[in-house]
């Protein structure tokens, strides 16, 4: 555990391996309860707003109502992002349905729990993300929308743990997950974009994938900087026959393809990523300016 990361828990602020939730908690015996992760760069939070809009509906999917309003949590990230050390990191927002009795029914929980812990970031366990990430297809397939629905970030996460499971017994970085009708839906923990024939394409939400605060934000840069974007249903195919190919996620930020099982990308004459890639980063400094 890092020795750095602290937790804001019940109004306090306290070394997060001190910190402590009920073994009665729900969020632990069900995984009943949602999440977000933001990162911060300067001491400031990127895409707040969005990350707790987000929150916001993948606590109201489930029924679950916040123990505290928006400008209470803002203001617990704000002290947190100060307590902490460093001035860029990661935070790791989580609500609990709370204690409850042993049965399912969140009925027995009287009230929600949350705490946030900061952090460094772990990206991918790969060396230098900058040289790319390779893909494993996995057979565990994207759950639909009418058994769990992807767009709710909730603390269920074992559909995509099954998947990176595959890619790492695959020897590969990540998992690509197909939604029941064999159309591409993301990765275990992020989105997917690739380029072919000059035109940026990923996936539209109605294929099963979480609405991703990245893929928002490179859809934007992308669209900025003049290049065609296009949320269109891809299939297998369609990636093995792109140009580029690459991630986005809080964790991930942008991440380059390099492989996909068997097939390997070849590095086209004038690429887009790097552009794309450009933008994001200008996107950090302008929101995030040093204070
Ligand atoms: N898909 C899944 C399943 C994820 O867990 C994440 C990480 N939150 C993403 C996509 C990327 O979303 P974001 O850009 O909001 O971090």
């Amino acid at each position: 555990m890092a020795s750095n990361a602290l937790c804001w828990i019940d109004d306090s602020i306290i070394p997060a391996d001190q910190a402590s939730v009920s073994v009665f908690d729900h969020g632990l015996l069900y995984g009943d309860g949602v999440f977000e992760g933001l990162r911060f760069y300067h001491g400031r939070t990127f895409m707040l707003e969005a990350h707790l809009e987000r929150l916001e509906q993948s606590a109201e999917a489930i029924g679950l109502v916040l123990p505290h309003t928006v400008r209470q949590i803002t203001a617990a990230i704000e002290s947190l992002v100060e307590a902490y050390p460093a001035d860029s990191g990661y935070l790791r927002l989580v609500v609990t349905r709370g204690p409850g009795s042993l049965g399912i029914d969140p009925g027995s929980c009287s009230r929600p729990v949350m705490f946030i812990i900061a952090d460094e970031l772990r990206v991918m366990n790969v060396s230098d993300p900058s040289q790319g990430v390779s893909l494993h297809v996995a057979r565990t397939r994207r759950l639909p929308a009418s058994c769990l629905n992807p767009e709710i970030k909730s603390l269920n996460y074992l559909n995509n743990i099954l998947a990176r499971i595959e890619a790492n017994r695959a020897g590969m970085d990540e998992a690509l997950m197909l939604n029941l009708d064999g159309f591409v839906s993301e990765g275990s923990v992020d989105n997917l974009f690739i380029v072919a024939e000059g035109v940026l394409r990923t996936p539209p939400i109605s294929d099963g994938l979480l609405a991703g605060i990245t893929r928002a934000v490179v859809i934007e840069v992308a669209i900025e900087a003049g290049i065609a974007c296009e949320q269109t249903s891809l299939r297998l195919e369609d990636l093995l026959q792109a140009e580029e190919c690459f991630l986005t996620g809080t964790g991930a930020e942008l991440i380059p393809v390099r492989q996909i099982d068997e097939h390997t990308f070849t590095a086209p004459d004038n690429p887009l990523t790097p552009i794309i890639m450009q933008g994001f980063r200008a996107r950090i400094a302008k929101d995030c300016a040093t204070r």
